[in-house]
């Protein structure tokens, strides 16, 4: 439009979504590098309120994971975290997410979704798949043990989504969340902060070990 035509440059978010059950050097580099890629001028982090993905299994409280969101990215002052999802009653869905940041932060932004590639394979199965290329621009990064082609976004629309390779950690919440139960270190997995908080919580008790999971 005229705006545009004018010179008004469009500010450029990042959003990456996730449970953050608890966050690590594997998300806080895949949206470094993505933000540096494309030019971001800010990656915002959006903790699921309720993953329905994830139901068959206990999920550490919204106000932990938003907390260990904020104490992970504090220092990057591009990075910041949004408590859409987790404010949102009732399941978590990508096309809401990206619906409630269009309206919080106006025409003028362009949503780019940061998603790993297990993530970007399940895209169109997801709830209002057909809206979500209208609303953000889709980024697939690699992850380790995740092997993604081109041919895994045949199906997708046309320059909807575009694959970026990053430096490879083969790191998953799912693992870290073992070895806090199993009393192996995470130490360098997640950030100093995390380690420390789910000590302080005690977040992902040993099974049996009769320490009750506060919420
Ligand atoms: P869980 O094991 O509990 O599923 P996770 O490590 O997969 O946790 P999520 O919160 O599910 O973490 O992931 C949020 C987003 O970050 C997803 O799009 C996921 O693909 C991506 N992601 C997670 N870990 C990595 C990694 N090591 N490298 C690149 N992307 C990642
Ligand atoms: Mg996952």
């Amino acid at each position: 439009g005229i705006a545009r035509a004018a010179g008004q440059r469009r500010y450029r978010l990042g959003v990456m979504g996730g449970t953050f059950d608890p966050i690590h050097h594997g998300h806080l580099v895949a949206a470094s590098e993505v933000a540096a890629k494309f030019a971001l001028d800010e990656v915002v982090f959006v903790p699921t309120g309720m993953p329905w993905q994830k139901s068959h299994r206990e999920v550490s409280p919204a106000e932990d994971r938003y907390l260990m969101t904020v104490i992970a990215t504090a220092s990057n002052p591009r990075f910041s975290v949004s408590r859409v999802d987790i404010d949102r009653p009732g399941n978590t869905y990508t096309v809401d997410t990206l619906k409630d940041l269009r309206t919080e932060r106006g025409p003028n932004t362009d949503l780019f979704f940061i998603t790993g590639a297990d993530a970007v394979r399940q895209i169109l199965t997801w709830y209002g798949a057909d809206e979500l290329f209208d609303l953000a621009h889709f980024v697939g990064v690699t992850r380790p043990g995740v092997p993604m082609t081109p041919a895994d976004l045949a199906h997708l629309p046309e320059d909807s989504v575009t694959l970026l390779e990053v430096p490879a950690l083969a790191i998953s919440s799912t693992d870290c969340r073992e070895r806090v139960r199993a009393h192996e270190p995470i130490w360098y997995l997640v950030p100093d902060g995390i380690v420390q908080y789910i000590a302080k919580r005690g977040l992902y008790p040993a099974p049996g070990s009769g320490v009750p999971h506060d919420r």
